[in-house]
């Protein structure tokens, strides 16, 4: 058996019992852990036997890892383009670029994009990949392959697109897949990596990619897959304005509605951004159990809007956070997103600075991302018999240290530096250097992949 405590800490524990309750915290507390589950948390020192590592958080908050609701990691080669396009034309940009991807590009995007979400203590990460061109295989492979190499929890969304220009959707023609054969690949990936056992590493879910690029056959057909294999159902929805006005001129409904009427919504659903909600909608995601991935920097960075965080969470809505693909959050972190998600919350309309809290965004970056992917008994929480995914953020340096609440410091202050990074109790991220990889290695192979990508394109 190992046996590991950390202790003389601050904790925010987020292991309250109500939707939205942040839960117990502690001054100076610890956190032990026997072979990767949280035996107990508390205030003051914890008296272990022998043969225990003992970790000093002097100066640290422990929370829980964070965790990640939506993620496109191939993006990380494409970072820093079409800087100033809405939706709908950064994705005609990005589309002829991503269809050249190959298998070991996405390796090297994946592996730098979950080495930088673990430096910034993020444990467990999706990834909803949805460009799977004939000639270039292996993609969805090779993301599950990177995960394990960095050691994050990993919750791969099998995506597809099935709706080219040519039928009246906005991807062109060479990145769809056949409608039959994306069902028949989802399936196969399910069967071959997807892991329900408690302490999973590797969970599938069904991920067809949004209204404007997938048909409502595929939509339907990926939920009753999805519902039949027991796993979750993940898209776009309701992200920008000009979507709001194709479903609702080319379907005659709102994204919402449309959802619904596919079959979208329900206690196994989560959707990226949802934006665009009105009052009936808020409250129909409500009623049917369905969560939000709330990706606050991409939506910025697209100028798409500010998704109704206070008004879902107030009506029973799960909320977590995504960083969304880094084309279009260039190198956000879960860590960074906590501040975005308060900063925007506030400036919605009328919603003023009561609008979220601190410790309302750290409840979003754990427990609720927790239940976005099914995961609310496993992870999110430091709690006995919860997954040791433990963040330690030293708040005794520079920028923090003058912020006398250790959740205002972490989530208000200056990004604080990661010391130690557990998921399921092993270290990810030690004295606030990668373990598991070389992010030296890691920028290098995506130069390499980024070159061949830009020259291959330019041919
Ligand atoms: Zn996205």
């Amino acid at each position: 058996m190992s046996h590991l405590v950390i202790d003389g800490c601050a904790i925010a524990t987020m292991d309250g019992e109500h939707h939205g309750a942040t839960g117990a915290e502690y001054r100076s507390g610890h956190v032990a852990i026997t072979d990767g589950v949280i035996t107990a948390v508390g205030e003051g020192r914890f008296a272990a036997g022998p043969g225990t590592r003992y970790i000093d958080g002097t100066g640290c908050l422990a929370t829980p890892g964070l965790i990640n609701t939506h993620h496109h990691l191939y993006q990380w080669l494409t970072q820093g383009m079409a800087q100033q396009s809405v939706l709908f034309d950064w994705l005609t940009t990005l589309y002829p670029l991503w269809a050249r991807i190959d298998a070991d590009q996405v390796h090297a995007a994946a592996t730098a994009g979950l080495a930088w979400l673990a430096l910034s203590g993020c444990s467990t990460s999706t990834d909803h990949h949805y460009v799977f061109p004939a000639s270039r295989p292996g993609a969805l492979e090779a993301g599950i392959e990177a995960a394990a190499g960095v050691g994050l929890r990993f919750h791969p969304c099998r995506g597809s697109m099935d709706l080219g220009r040519s039928a009246g959707g906005l991807p062109p023609d060479e990145v769809v897949e056949d409608t039959e054969e994306a069902l028949a690949a989802t399936e196969d990936a399910i069967r071959r990596f997807h892991d329900p056992s408690p302490a999973s590493m590797v969970r599938i879910a069904v991920g067809p990619c949004s209204p404007f690029s997938v048909t409502a056959r595929l939509m339907r057909e990926a939920a009753a897959l999805a519902r039949r294999t027991g796993v979750r159902l993940h898209t776009h929805l309701a992200e920008t304005r000009e979507e709001d006005a194709y479903c609702r001129q080319s379907l005659g409904r709102t994204p919402v509605e449309y959802a619904d009427e596919l079959g979208w919504l329900g206690e196994d659903v989560w959707l990226a951004h949802c934006v665009h909600l009105d009052e009936p909608a808020v409250k129909r995601l409500s009623v049917t159990g369905t969560s939000v991935a709330h990706c606050p920097s991409s939506n910025a960075r697209l100028g798409s809007g500010i998704a109704p965080v206070r008004h879902l969470l107030r009506a029973g809505a799960g909320v977590g956070l995504g960083v969304d693909g880094p084309a279009s959050s260039e190198a956000a972190t879960v860590a960074g997103e906590l501040r975005q998600a308060v900063l925007l919350a506030r400036l919605r309309r009328e919603d003023g600075p009561a609008a979220l809290s601190a410790r309302q965004a750290l409840w979003l970056g754990t427990r609720g991302g927790a239940r976005c992917l099914g995961r609310d008994a496993e992870i999110g929480a430091l709690r006995p018999g919860m997954l040791a995914d433990v963040a330690l953020w030293r708040i005794d340096g520079l920028a923090q240290d003058p912020i006398p609440d250790p959740v205002a410091a972490l989530v208000l202050g200056a990004p604080a530096p990661l010391e130690l990074l557990l998921v399921g109790g092993a270290p990810v991220v030690e004295d606030g250097e990668l373990r598991t990889a070389d992010p030296r290695a890691a920028t290098r192979a995506v130069r390499v992949a980024r070159q061949r990508l830009f020259e291959e394109a330019a041919r």
